[in-house]
């Protein structure tokens, strides 16, 4: 097994940023073998050197296509390079792919290759690398390694492509500040928390809600005294299994939970008198971007907290000592990470910023070849594909060769048998949170809507392959820091509505997934494991020392 602690130069988002080469460095030629005909793009020189100036590492991924088609041979495009670094560089690495199409390699964009190559280089993650390209296939490439990718389109790009891309900036020199500014919203010029308080934190809503604000929760931790977690009762046990939470306070709250009904005076007085019971210094209210703290934070200042913080940019008198503000586009772990920052609890050196888990027994063995875990549910129906499209899926990755583990909730016992039909291994309704963790972790790949078993999946660095419908921005809700391959329409009508129902009748955005689409996305993935040990975010976890989900003859039974 292969577990390392990742020790990083200091608590910031990112070490490394990787360019693509022609129609971001440089102008595109295609298959230039000529170094006089070497043209920077406008600002490339001096947004490199401003990164250089910051601290980062940076190197160049780029697909050279010409090579393998017997276009260019590899000393043009080594001497056209030579004269990039000249103009542009000194560049740290450079990671050329020089295979055709048809070669199928692991290296040329999108495949995660060069992104995992560039990072390993630079002596990092690619969780810890900015992608900066032109086209579609830079930020897929990005998003397979588990990397962050940033587009700056050019008169080439589609617009589908841009409209697709997680992240878009103008040019070179906006790419540098918004690199930048994520860093900054991690570390504000704020004076550090007094130690040792008694802090509460707040997260309402479903499990997933509660995994992605982990980061944050042991930002707190780790200069609190203790951190007590008010919750929802969707997102309970995500709470216990979350490294830092001291005490779990559970309360339906009526304007975020879903099913909390109205609000009861006699259960608001109830909250209140066990907040004050527990003598809390302050409280950070995390929220989504279309949620509310202000409500909470009322409740809270009659509970007798002297001190909130929360995102809001409705004005908030006297409800909050810091009203933080954050732009659109962050992802929410970071999000919840910059208002812990704002309220004087950044994340300490050497912590990654991963979301991370307490399950002890974890698969010890990530390497070695395993099963597929389809999880066909979705706590948000608009966010989940239709069983009939995911029971098709099931069947090509099965008929692919693969083992094929379907799980879900116990509500969904149902569904998930519908799916696995009589090809794969119906878990449904068979495990708890942390029961479905250990299955995750085991698993070379998760399919997943945009939902808890997601986040459950960069919580143990399992790569996902995201059937996501584009009802909220991938962005700022696709799982975090893991290798990922989104699936799903991301132009259909419901894009950016948050429907909990799809609005679109048919649900284009998931019933027209190809099945052979999640096969090719999963062997992409799964060829991941291998560099899981090095490059995922379990490495500051322990090493695992009780059996594996492996080890369970009913799951490596043949169902096939
Ligand atoms: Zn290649």
């Amino acid at each position: 097994m292969s577990v390392s602690v990742q020790v990083r130069r200091y608590g910031g988002r990112f070490d490394g940023v990787l360019f693509d080469r022609d129609g971001t460095l440089v102008r595109d030629i295609p298959y230039n073998g000529d170094p006089d005909r070497v043209e920077p793009m406008p600002g490339a020189a001096a947004a490199v050197a401003r990164l250089r100036e910051a601290g980062y590492r940076i190197g160049v991924v780029s697909n050279q296509s010409g090579i393998g088609r017997g276009m260019l041979d590899a000393a043009a495009v080594a001497q056209v390079n030579a004269r990039i670094d000249e103009l542009i560089g000194p560049f740290d690495t450079w990671q050329v792919c020089p295979h055709a199409p048809a070669d199928a390699c692991r290296c040329r964009k999108p495949a995660p290759g060069l992104v995992e190559a560039g990072a390993r280089a630079l002596g990092t993650t690619p969780a810890h690398c900015v992608v900066i390209g032109d086209i579609g296939a830079d930020v897929d490439a990005a998003a397979a390694a588990g990397a962050t990718g940033l587009l700056v389109p050019t008169e080439v790009t589609r617009a589908a492509e841009v409209a697709q891309a997680p992240a878009v900036v103008a040019g070179l020199a906006d790419a540098v500040d918004w690199i930048l500014a994520r860093e900054r919203l991690l570390r504000p010029p704020v004076p550090a928390a007094p130690p040792g308080g008694r802090v509460l934190a707040v997260r309402a809503d479903s499990a997933g809600d509660v995994l992605i604000c982990g980061p944050a929760i042991r930002a707190l931790a780790a200069r609190a005294g203790s951190v007590h977690l008010l919750c929802g009762p969707r997102g309970r046990a995500a709470a216990q299994l979350l490294p830092g939470v001291d005490d779990i306070i559970e309360w339906p709250v009526p304007w975020i939970d879903s099913g909390a009904g109205p609000v009861d005076p006699a259960s608001v007085a109830a909250l209140l008198t066990e907040v004050g019971g527990r003598g809390i210094d302050e409280a950070v209210i995390f929220t989504s971007y279309h949620q509310s703290a202000l409500p909470l934070a009322l409740l809270l200042r009659l509970a007798g907290v002297p001190r909130i913080s929360a995102i809001s940019d409705d004005f908030a008198g006297g409800l909050l000592e810091v009203r933080h503000r954050v732009p659109e586009g962050v992802p929410e772990p970071e999000r919840a990470l910059s208002l812990a920052a704002a309220a004087g609890y950044p994340l300490p050196d050497g912590e990654d910023g991963g979301l991370r888990i307490n399950v002890d027994d974890l698969d010890p063995e990530p390497n070695r070849p395993g099963y597929v875990l389809v999880h066909p549910g979705a706590s948000v129906p608009a966010r989940a594909c239709p069983p009939e499209r995911c029971a098709a899926i099931v069947e090509a990755l099965a008929g692919s060769g693969r083992d094929v583990v379907v799980t879900g909730g116990p509500d969904e016992r149902e569904l998930t048998a519908y799916v696995a039909g009589t090809v794969a291994q119906d878990r449904g309704g068979a495990t708890d949170l942390a029961g479905l963790a250990r299955l995750i972790s085991g698993a070379d790949a998760l399919v997943a809507g945009n939902t808890g078993p997601a986040h459950l999946a960069a919580a143990v660095g399992t790569p996902v392959v995201s059937l996501f419908a584009p009802t909220v921005p991938f962005g700022q809700w696709g799982p975090y820091q893991v290798p990922t391959v989104r699936l799903g329409e991301q132009l259909a009508a419901c894009r950016d509505t948050r429907a909990v129902q799809c609005p679109v009748p048919g649900h284009p955005c998931l019933s027209r997934i190809d099945p052979a689409d999640v096969v090719a996305a999963v062997d992409a993935l799964a060829a991941n494991a291998t560099l899981r040990g090095d490059a995922g975010p379990r490495g500051d976890s322990a090493p695992h020392a009780h059996p594996a989900p492996h080890a369970d003859p009913a799951l490596r039974g043949g169902t096939r």
